[in-house]
């Protein structure tokens, strides 16, 4: 069961384009995993720094810092940038190699996207580039810095703009996170009210829908890649457990 893996997990990565984005397709579950023991890391690609019609995109990535920091924090979790320009996020080898080098890094067993499904284009580079940098993550011959690792688990995130295909496969009970979450998406100006998205009205109703469906109070779903996709990530390890050495 999905929910037990996550929940199993020391390390989890949760990847998203925008700073806030990380915090919705992950943050409750974000919480509980923490609150488990689990070590959890938000990685916003870019700030999201042209999201705000007044201030300059210098000052207002400088606000958003502030309050990825403090998000992080009430959940529990630490977060790092790679400081990628907002509205421009380049789906190229570079970067999914960047992503690459984190996963290396951090050793999750766990990472969470974007659905590919999404009308913005920063969100479908961002689940494109999570794609290809656990692939090169997995491979061993990729000489990098660090050494090759690859998560068991790559999970996809429910998100507004992702919507396109989105189907909830898997209800992850979050009820513990509820609250917690909306204290820390609330630091962000971004759900206080400054686009004309009713931000937390959505994704306070969704979990809870969510949670209905899931026989909790709140729940987040989430959706995996292909058996085939999950067979081939493994052809990277040992050849532990296959039909022919039974
Ligand atoms: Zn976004």
């Amino acid at each position: 069961m999905i929910e037990t893996q996550i929940y199993a997990a020391r390390r989890i990565l949760v990847v998203g384009a925008h700073a806030f984005d990380a915090e919705v397709i992950a943050g409750p579950m974000a919480f509980v995993a923490a609150a488990g023991g689990a070590e959890v890391t938000f990685l916003h690609l870019t700030m999201g720094e042209q999201g705000h019609r007044c201030l300059a995109p210098a000052l207002y990535a400088e606000q958003k810092r502030g309050e990825a920091g403090e998000a992080a924090a009430l959940l529990g979790a630490r977060w790092r940038g790679l400081d990628l320009p907002d509205a421009f996020l380049p789906d190229d080898e570079a970067t999914a190699l960047r992503v690459c080098d984190v996963i290396r890094e951090l050793r999750p067993e766990v990472v969470v996207t974007h659905w590919k499904g999404s009308w913005h284009k920063d969100h479908r580079a961002a689940c494109e580039l999570t794609k290809n940098g656990v692939f090169y993550a997995a491979l061993p011959t990729l000489e990098r810095a660090l050494p090759a690792h690859s998560p068991g688990l790559l999970l996809f995130g429910e998100n507004w703009e992702d919507d396109e295909g989105f189907e909830p496969q898997h209800l992850v009970d979050v009820t513990p996170g509820f609250a917690p979450w909306r204290a820390a998406a609330e630091k962000y100006e971004l759900a206080r009210g400054l686009s004309s998205f009713p931000y937390m009205d959505y994704y306070a109703s969704l979990y809870r829908l969510r949670g209905c469906l899931r026989g909790s109070t709140y729940a987040q779903a989430f959706m995996t890649m292909s058996h085939s996709w999950n067979a081939g990530a493994g052809l990277f390890m040992p050849p532990v457990g296959s039909g022919a050495q039974r």
